[in-house]
């Protein structure tokens, strides 16, 4: 594969060429990743700067609705407009909670969009660190806006906040009077809730909800990458395309402002500074998965169990020999 060549049809905005680059990151042939390695250092100097989009909610809350209307604003405004998912189920079983394919549909169809499925590898760090570069070729591809999608459940946040620029974090209207169980953790990292479905019948509950997460994000430590305001709750119905314009105007201000305080520029490095260890640890996995270094393990797995050897001396040889 010429990198060059793909490089540049990525730059000038080739959508093929895009899927074709992020079919090419998702491989696990090293001869592959050697190759994805030099695209992502041939783009990484492409100048450009989306908005990163962290987006998390249980399924059912209104995900597929809300990112459908909400980029069909935005690239009825003009803006270009990716959307990427981290899916941690399709870690699991190879099944997925966010692949379906009917899902986005207009969206889908629209030439300023780019949908792009969960990348199906066998661990939630695979997929995440695959759809982080996925986000920076899209954003080398010039997209002004990137959507990256998770669901509510297990370490998905976490990771899709450390490549975002702002997290927003979707619910639904409660039943009664109870926060939905939202783990603090998860709340600490959002910058907007929304709680969707403020139409209809469930309109009275979801202003309760909201007015009710605002007081709980009041409570929160203020953070220093926060203006005055923020975090910050609020109603939308994403069905009735209600909501979103505001939604799109605070998220604009809150990038505004942490541009201008250098807080957008300081998050992006220590993202940098994560991605980078990450992929040390990775490396360093990977060495003892190869089978000399199974075949090393069991040798002294086998040693330790029959006391000829202790585990730390070991573990230092294994250490010593994989580290060649
Ligand atoms: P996802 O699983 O989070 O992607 O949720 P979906 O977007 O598939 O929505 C789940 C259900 O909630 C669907 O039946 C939607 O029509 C409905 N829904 C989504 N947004 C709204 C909304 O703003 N108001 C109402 N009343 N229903 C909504």
């Amino acid at each position: 594969m010429d990198i060059a060549d793909l490089s540049a049809r990525i730059t000038g905005g080739d959508r093929r060429a895009l899927a074709r680059a992020i079919t090419l990151i998702e491989s696990t042939r090293a001869d592959q990743r050697g190759q994805a390695a030099a695209l992502m250092e041939a783009l990484k100097s492409a100048g450009r700067e989306a908005i990163r989009i962290g987006l998390s909610g249980t399924p059912g809350v209104g995900k597929s609705t809300f990112i459908e209307n909400f980029g069909l604003m935005l690239t009825g405004q003009g803006l270009r407009v990716a959307v990427l998912a981290v899916d941690p189920s399709s870690a699991r079983s190879g099944g997925s909670i966010l692949g379906d394919k009917t899902r986005m549909e207009r969206l889908s169809r629209d030439a300023r969009a780019f949908i792009r499925p969960s990348p199906s590898q066998t661990h939630l760090g695979g997929v995440a660190r695959r759809t982080r570069e996925a986000v920076a070729l899209c954003e080398a591809a010039g997209f002004d806006v990137v959507l990256i999608e998770t669901v509510g459940v297990g370490q998905s946040e976490t990771v899709v906040a450390e490549m975002s620029d702002l997290f927003v974090l979707l619910l639904a209207p409660a039943g009664g009077d109870e926060l939905q169980g939202v783990k603090r953790g998860i709340m600490e990292m959002a910058d907007l809730i929304l709680v969707n479905k403020a139409d209809g019948d469930l309109k009275p509950a979801a202003t309760r909800t909201c007015s009710d997460y605002a007081g709980a994000l009041r409570l929160l430590r203020r953070r220093p990458q926060d203006p005055e305001g923020f975090p910050k709750a609020m109603t939308v119905s994403a069905l009735h395309d209600d909501g979103l314009v505001r939604a799109w105007a605070e998220m604009t201000a809150l990038v505004a402002w942490r541009r201008e305080q250098g807080h957008f520029a300081a998050r992006r490095a220590e993202q940098a500074r994560y991605w980078f260890a990450e992929e040390v640890r990775h490396g360093l996995l990977a060495r003892l998965d190869t089978p000399a270094a199974r075949a090393l393990m069991q040798d002294h797995a086998a040693r330790v169990a029959a006391g000829d050897v202790t585990p730390a001396v070991a573990a230092a040889e294994v250490l010593a020999r994989i580290g060649e």
